[in-house]
């Protein structure tokens, strides 16, 4: 059945959206015939690698090699967006950190922190050239090529870390759970440095052509961060990123984020990427209208190891209590069969039949 709507611009059949216009539009929080299902978070799954060649840990520092994995997500397996990099490390290399390369089925992983003290914070800057370091570029020619590989039908999101996440990336974490509490103003520097080194960074994309950016940023949620320094530390920045950033945004935090959910809505996100353990139904309640609930199926206990029906039946019930987009509440496991994948998409559409739309 085609749902007619009629605009300003005139009528539009909702039910021949592209997947990008469909993407988008859930994003403004328009009206959509379907909602699209795809993932925010990482996306590289062994069996992928094993069909397409372009396998970790090499796909996370060949632009070719990312590019043909995150395409194979939506055209083997039917996600309705192309998602890359796979690793949370780039910036993190960027600014200093030490990191180890990873496996076939475990992401690169940090191993040492520049700011191992206070007074190593003032020590630190932007590098000059933040575009042209060698992860950042990576990253650029990937998009390079997915745009050019890619029909102009199909989103393209990127993943980069969020503030606090490079904050917490960049002094340890063990530094970043003292100092909120003994020297707020320190992490503040730090946090405020993550604000400009994404909207940098998340405007390199956009003007390659990127439709949207997640902001990767657990550490700001309340499994690291009491709420009231949410408010103090992390509000303020996540606004003036949000007031310059030049496309699409979402907001991931992994965890339990339901003390946040209010502040995640006000800070000027259009997506919110929640986990499993926030109650949709809950959060829309909360967030109502002011962002696009995204999530929220679990991927380690639901997609990686139940059965298709039981993929299915939680898949619509995100459906039913909210989610704008339906897509796993964080990042893919990378063992997670494809066949739990192609029934986490098939979900959307036989809810839509069920329901006789
Ligand atoms: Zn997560």
């Amino acid at each position: 059945m085609k749902i007619y709507i009629y605009s300003t611009h005139g009528g539009v059949w909702l039910s021949d959206l592209s997947l990008k216009e469909r993407f988008i539009y859930s994003l403004e929080r328009k009206k959509v015939d379907k909602i699209p299902v795809c993932s925010v978070t990482q996306t590289g799954i062994v069996e992928l690698m094993e069909i397409t060649g372009a396998k970790w840990p090499d796909a996370h520092y060949d632009p070719e090699k990312m590019a043909t994995l995150a395409i194979a997500a939506h055209e083997l397996i039917g996600l309705e967006a192309v998602r890359y990099p796979f690793c949370n490390t780039v910036i993190a290399e960027t600014l200093g950190c030490t990191i180890e390369t990873g496996s076939l089925d475990t992401q690169p992983q940090m191993l040492d922190f520049p700011c191992k003290k206070k007074e190593d914070v003032a020590g630190l800057s932007i590098p000059d050239k933040l575009l042209e370091s060698k992860r950042i570029q990576i990253i650029l020619k990937a998009t390079d090529i997915i745009k050019s590989r890619l029909s102009d039908d199909v989103p393209v999101v990127a993943g980069i870390l969020g503030p606090a996440a490079i904050a917490c990336y960049l002094c340890g974490v063990n530094n970043y759970l003292r100092w909120c509490i003994t020297s707020p103003e320190v992490l503040n520097e730090l946090i405020a440095l993550g604000t400009s080194v994404c909207t940098e960074y998340a405007n390199a994309l956009f003007d390659r052509g990127v439709d949207a950016v997640v902001i990767i940023d657990s550490e700001a949620g309340p499994d690291l961060l009491p709420p009231p320094l949410f408010e103090s530390l992390i509000l303020p920045q996540y606004r003036l990123l949000t007031k310059n950033l030049n496309g699409h945004s979402i907001l991931h935090i992994c965890g339990d984020a339901t003390d946040v959910l209010d502040m995640m809505a006000a800070s000027g996100f259009e997506g919110l990427s929640v986990e499993e353990k926030v109650n949709l139904t809950y959060a829309s309640q909360v967030i109502s209208g002011r962002a696009c609930l995204i999530g929220n199926v679990s991927p380690a206990v639901t997609l990686l190891g139940k059965s298709p029906e039981n993929i299915k039946k939680e898949a619509k019930q995100c459906i039913e209590d909210g989610a704008g987009i339906l897509a796993p509440g964080c990042g893919i496991a990378p063992r997670t069969p494809i066949e739990n994948i192609r029934a986490f998409v098939a979900a959307r559409d036989e809810y839509y039949s069920e329901k006789g739309v």
